[in-house]
């Protein structure tokens, strides 16, 4: 991170680009904050499941075939393919039995066949089986009909894994799956990005912290306990600063003791108009930091830059303004800090809205959306009503963002609208 680059940012230089700060498009705003982000240097060796969440630091490459062995998909019987039948019936005899974790020590020869259990090695010989529901067992002969065709049920050496493959490549976010396929591996650690230090203060004079008795004209901190949120679920290390008073000598040493301490600093309030000039001295004197107003619906304020070695972020006051905003800027900022160098972008889906929405074009709306099930079967998103950037209450109520680019005008009930979902599985 070079200071001469985020200082050509901070004065619109024209490597950047000539977009107006006054109006700055959400696309180009990522893209600039993008050019300023690089992975955390410190690794640390974790036992396997302690890197659930982490980014992983080095490439997992397998030292075997994951199944080592050819082996069943099925219980069943173990044969070769080329064994005649007789009018369409194929009769063989049972030789033995292969368990999974105890092979059949023989091998399969012609007229004959191995009981087999799923994940059982196949015998020698044998390369085809056929399931159990499908043969007629009498004694030690076992009979079918229209046998299975060649390799049926039979899962081969490699076709998971292969020897020396990259199952996962450095940068990859660690999720269930991926803790089972390193432990098919037989890896019990592995080496992970270290945990990235996130501060954060609330800032405003009308904030009460709850526990307190609300004075006249305040409002109870939500934004700390959002923020609080969003951060756990991203896995980093959260350090709280509280609330800070809007007093220049208050902000100037609670911002630094969070470059000193953290890797990211973020601030709520703040930076919306009136409020932004005092932020812009104490930041320009601290640090290097742009401010934008970003051509968006809610969250249109926001500063973005370094203060000391780390990176800062101010985000406006409002609790849903904060949401939005950490959702689409900071959240993919952090997974790049935390070591995924190319974060997937966040699918966005097509689906028939039964709102009536009234939208300027020339700025992006993210208007919280709920995703429901109609008779037939298919999804359909209304908006969850009013959409104050005051109003808590509609990101509770939201299971996804309706995505309203700046090319889009009024929506009318029955158009197709983006949504990008609140709920993951993984
Ligand atoms: P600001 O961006 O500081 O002008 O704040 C905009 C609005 O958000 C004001 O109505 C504030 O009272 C409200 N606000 C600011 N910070 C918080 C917070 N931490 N919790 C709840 N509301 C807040
Ligand atoms: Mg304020």
């Amino acid at each position: 991170m070079n200071k001469k680059s985020i200082t050509e940012l901070v004065n619109g230089a024209s490597c950047l680009d000539d977009y107006d700060p006054n109006s700055m498009p959400v696309v180009q705003a990522r893209k600039h904050i993008r050019n300023y982000l690089s992975p955390l240097s410190t690794k640390e060796c974790l036992p396997l499941r302690s890197a659930l969440g982490r980014v992983l630091a080095e490439a997992i490459i397998s030292p075997f075939n994951v199944p080592n062995h050819d082996n069943s998909a099925m219980d069943g019987y173990a044969f070769n393919a080329d064994e005649p039948s007789t009018d369409g019936v194929t009769r063989l005899k049972i030789i033995g039995t292969a368990f999974a974790g105890k092979a059949f020590d023989g091998k399969v020869s012609g007229g004959t066949c191995v009981r087999i259990m799923t994940g059982a090695v196949m015998p020698e010989g044998a390369d085809t089986v056929v399931v159990q529901e499908r043969v007629t067992v009498d004694g030690d002969i076992v009979s079918f009909s229209d046998g299975p065709k060649r390799g049926m049920n039979r899962r081969l050496a490699g076709e998971d894994l292969t020897r020396g493959q990259v199952v996962l490549a450095a940068g990859h976010l660690m999720r269930p799956a991926d803790l089972g396929l390193i432990a098919s591996l037989g890896f019990g650690e592995v080496k992970v990005y270290r945990k990235l230090r996130v501060a954060f203060f609330s800032t405003g004079d009308e904030l009460a912290s709850i526990g307190q008795a609300l004075g006249q004209g305040e409002v109870y901190d939500s934004n700390r306990y959002t923020l609080y949120g969003m951060l756990a679920r991203l896995g980093v290390e959260i350090i709280d600063m509280g609330v800070v008073r809007d007093d220049p000598a208050l902000l100037e040493s609670a911002l630094q003791e969070a470059a000193s301490s953290a890797d990211v600093i973020l601030t709520s309030g703040g930076v919306s108009v009136g409020e932004a000039d005092f932020m812009k001295e104490l930041l320009e004197k601290l640090g290097h930091v742009v401010f934008w107003k970003i051509a968006m619906k809610p969250g249109r304020p926001l500063a973005y830059g370094k203060v000391g070695n780390a990176h800062y972020f101010g985000l406006p006051g409002n609790p849903v303004s904060v949401m939005v905003t950490f959702y689409q800027f900071v959240r993919e900022a952090l997974l790049v800090l935390m070591g995924q160098p190319e974060p997937a972008p966040l699918p966005l889906l097509n689906v028939e809205c039964t709102s009536n929405i009234k939208k300027f074009t020339g700025r992006t709306e993210f208007q919280r959306g709920r995703l429901f099930i109609v008779s037939d079967g298919t999804w359909k998103v209304s908006t969850t009503g009013a959409q104050g950037s005051g109003i808590l209450r509609s990101m509770s109520e939201a299971n996804c963002f309706i995505v309203l680019d700046e090319n889009v005008g009024n929506v009318t009930a029955g158009m197709t609208v983006q949504v990008q979902l609140l709920e993951g599985l993984v």
